[in-house]
């Protein structure tokens, strides 16, 4: 088990046993009206490069074979150096490090993702063909209240580029229900643009205030049992849409890395973020090839 503190960040990077965290910045000056993050965390403070590939090595000399890149705002990293770093001047340099195999990205601002971004990270093949882009709502009015800088059609373009960037990607999302003033017009906006992003996975909020935050003295609090049931419809439309992906892969191989034992069998993850399980064989913190036989309850089942 690799745990390491970072006193500076006030937290704690750790892992498992195939898989470790490692919090590249802290902090966010993005202010979404519901957020109470950058008034308790402050701005943002990125690590030196140098100090991550460092703690990246000493991760893969633990034999540990993917890590995570997370933050409070990934997206963020580098702009409060002088220097012109960014996001992907550390990808590019932990790509390097030997042992390591993926390097997952945990939930980034969709605006990141530029043609010119995607040119250099389509290079790095360790990347993970999957990204958690954090939409909130699918509808323009909503966004602007939630004080969330792009509009939906932009949200849009940045998923079209990583389906041509990625031919196998998988977005997976986070939205807000029931946020101040969401009328059933603008819930039913969400709904649509969501069919037509078509999101492998979906974790959906229902809105509770913040105190301090903008968004809980705002009008038109919506009512509980509203925003359960816009809460329903969208998790209904999530497990459609995972199983429809993990069928497309009934029959094909794919390349699992294996985490943990559960009963007779052990699983793990695709790049895609499909979770694999075959027989129990002493194949842990592998990556293998796995041909898929079904699908089941979320998961897929094959052989090695
Ligand atoms: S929701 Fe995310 S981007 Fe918005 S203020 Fe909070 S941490 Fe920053």
């Amino acid at each position: 088990m690799y745990q390491k503190e970072f006193l500076d960040f006030g937290t704690t990077s750790y892992t498992e046993k195939t898989r470790a965290v490692v919090k590249v910045q802290d902090g966010c000056d993005r202010f979404c009206s519901y957020c109470i993050i950058p008034y308790a965390r402050g701005h943002v403070r990125s690590r030196k490069i140098e100090s991550i590939v460092e703690e990246v090595k000493a991760i893969a000399e633990e034999g540990i074979k993917e890590v995570v890149i997370t933050g409070i705002h990934v997206a963020s990293y580098g702009k409060d150096f002088k220097e012109d770093i960014g996001l992907i001047d550390l990808l590019e340099e932990i790509n390097k490090i030997e042992g390591i195999k993926r390097i997952r990205l945990s939930s980034i601002e969709p605006t990141i993702i530029t043609e010119e971004f995607l040119a250099r990270l389509t290079k790095l093949e360790k990347i993970c063909d999957h990204f958690h882009l954090s939409l909130q709502s699918g509808c323009d009015e909503t966004l602007k209240r939630m004080n969330r800088r792009y509009t939906a059609e932009e949200f849009k373009e940045c998923t079209e580029l990583l389906k041509k960037a990625y031919p196998n990607v998988a977005l997976t999302t986070d939205i807000i229900v029931g946020f101040p003033g969401e009328t059933d017009e603008e819930f039913e906006k969400t709904y649509q643009f969501l069919k037509d992003i078509n999101f492998y996975m979906m974790h959906i909020f229902k809105y509770s205030p913040r105190k301090g935050t903008k968004a809980a003295v705002m009008a038109n609090q919506i009512d509980g049992k509203l925003k359960e049931e816009r809460s329903r419809r969208l998790i209904e439309l999530s497990r459609k849409n995972e199983i429809e992906h993990n069928e497309r892969y009934i029959g094909k191989e794919v390349e699992v890395l294996f985490e943990e034992r559960e009963g007779d069998y052990i699983k793990g993850h695709t790049t895609n973020y499909m979770v694999v399980k075959v027989p129990y064989k002493e194949i842990e913190n592998t990556i293998e090839k796995v041909k898929v036989e079904k699908e089941e309850n979320l998961e897929l089942v094959g052989n090695v």
